[in-house]
């Protein structure tokens, strides 16, 4: 006896369709796999055999074959155990396989029958509705994923033993699925911080705000205590709302790393903030079975790396590429798994090792000192920098003011302004943002003022700027002319811009 059902295996975020054979024959008993299965799917013969037999089956010793199709790509997860386990009471006629033509299964079996919750149900659910499939069975702990997806019937299965029974039942009740616009604009404004709480600092956050509406990278220096952290932390509350479709690739990422937790979806812009102590390859996704990285997870929000100087160089080093194709390819026997990471990166350290430079009351470093501190950063990953800006130990008398600083609700709407017009400007041109302008674009969109051009080119002279720089400026000068509404930048923009330059880091 034959039977065949389907499943799917994961590769970065997309699903792949598996066919999972069983034939029972006689001869000698035994249980055979072939079709490159990784050793994580080998030990599913134990733990199917075990569960079917503890849910009360008798299995009569019969010679199992177990075929993965297409048998040139390696099936890796736990979640073939269930697919297996219903193929092979299918092929000994235990259940009726004409009642799983049309389903895509995915579960992992514990030994006493329960079904486990497995990664990446989301895109398979997507997957079996793009197939053409009717019915989708899932471990129950993944029935809110996989009933994102509309159009498919879905069921989350608890044990085999009730799954068997379901399967056998003709009135099957299927689960709706969720209603994605209404998830999020219910989730839009549940932000637990605020940056209204953030006192003082008025500079810093508003440097902060240009550059999340041109999407510019950021880097903040000050000494320890200065609200660094603290304004980083609040950076996805003034960003844009994220797009149904930027939620679905988002979310297809967190399903994939087992992380989308109680919620369906991910509805709102990530923050992430892994420890200088990273490694590599934590943080750019990747290990036997290639999962997505800090930078993958921060896709479409923030990576904050705190004590940007602490971290490793080659830790840092792996931030370059992504940061230039805003994606991670891992490429693990001969096979290439891609992962979007397309993030803003925000770093912040102190100016010195003490952390109190150029306070000499405080601070004892050596102008050497300074130097190498800051060259631990220097290079490629400061020259995807483009606002940098200094923080300052909070006033004690804007500590005690009672004036309403500017809330994040505020600074938002600034910042969704000045990204439509960026959107406007850039439409068909096939970039978002103004710190995406290579030098083509800036030419054509960064105009200036005659009294703003004579601004910049004695700035250029003056501060013995670089190209990189000089160009730089331009585009943050563009992003905050954005921020007023204008179409030409003037000088009071280049001005502002100026300020952000990494002065204090290429002075050294
Ligand atoms: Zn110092």
């Amino acid at each position: 006896m034959f039977c065949r059902v389907f499943c799917a295996d994961i590769l970065g975020i997309e699903a792949r369709r598996i066919c999972v054979e069983a034939d029972v024959s006689g001869g000698l008993p035994g249980f055979y796999m072939v079709g490159l299965p990784s050793s994580e799917v080998k030990e599913a013969k134990e733990r199917v055999l075990r569960a079917i037999s503890n849910t009360g089956i008798d299995l009569p010793p019969r010679k199992i074959t177990i075929n993965l199709s297409p048998a040139n790509l390696r099936k890796s997860g736990s979640g073939f155990d269930l697919p297996i386990a219903l193929a092979i009471l299918g092929a000994m006629g235990i259940l009726n396989p004409a009642h799983l033509r049309d389903t895509m299964i995915l579960g992992e079996l514990s030994l006493d029958g329960k079904i486990n919750p497995v990664r990446g149900v989301l895109p398979v659910a997507f997957l079996a509705k793009e197939e053409g499939l009717k019915e989708l069975i899932v471990p129950e702990q993944n029935l809110k994923e996989g009933a994102v997806v509309p159009g498919i019937g879905v069921y989350g299965a608890k044990d085999l033993k009730n799954l068997l029974q379901r399967i056998a039942d003709p009135q099957k009740d299927y689960v709706k699925s969720a209603d994605l616009d209404h998830v999020l604009t219910e989730e839009k404004d549940a932000y637990p911080v605020d940056f209204g709480e953030v006192k003082g600092q008025e500079v810093a956050k508003r440097a902060t705000m240009v550059a999340v509406a041109g999407f510019h990278h950021l880097l903040y220096v000050g000494p320890p205590g200065s609200g660094k952290s603290m304004m980083a932390q609040r950076i996805p509350t003034i960003q844009n709302p994220l797009t149904l479709e930027e939620c679905m690739e988002l979310s297809r990422i967190y399903s994939v790393a087992g992380l989308l937790g109680e919620g369906p979806l991910m509805t709102h812009r990530p923050f992430r903030a892994p420890h200088h102590t990273i490694t590599s390859a934590a943080l750019a996704g990747g290990y036997l079975i290639p999962r997505p990285g800090e930078i993958s997870l921060a896709h479409k929000g923030v990576l904050f790396l705190d004590e940007a100087a602490e971290f490793k160089q080659e830790t840092l080093e792996t931030l370059r590429t992504p940061l230039e194709t805003k994606q991670m390819v891992i490429t693990r026997s001969s096979v290439q798994t891609v992962f979007p990471a397309d993030f803003m990166l925000v770093m912040a350290m102190n100016p010195c090792k003490c952390g109190y430079y150029p306070d000499r009351n405080l601070c004892c470093c050596t102008e050497a000192d300074v130097r190498r501190y800051f060259g631990k950063i220097k290079g490629p990953i400061l020259d995807r920098i483009d606002v940098c800006i200094g923080t300052k130990k909070v006033d004690i008398k804007d500590l005690k003011s009672d004036g309403r600083p500017m809330t994040s609700e505020e600074m938002r709407r600034q910042i969704i302004l000045a990204q439509k017009k960026q959107q406007e400007r850039f439409s068909g041109v096939g970039i978002l943002f103004n710190s995406q302008m290579g030098p083509k674009e800036i030419k054509q969109y960064c105009q200036l003022d005659r009294e703003a051009e004579a601004l910049l080119d004695k700035a250029y002279q003056t501060y013995n700027m670089t190209a990189r720089g000089y160009n730089k400026t331009l585009k943050v000068a563009r992003t905050i002319a954005d921020l007023s509404g204008m179409e030409k930048i003037q000088k009071e923009h280049i001005m502002e811009a100026l300020t952000y330059r990494n002065a204090f880091v290429e002075r050294l």
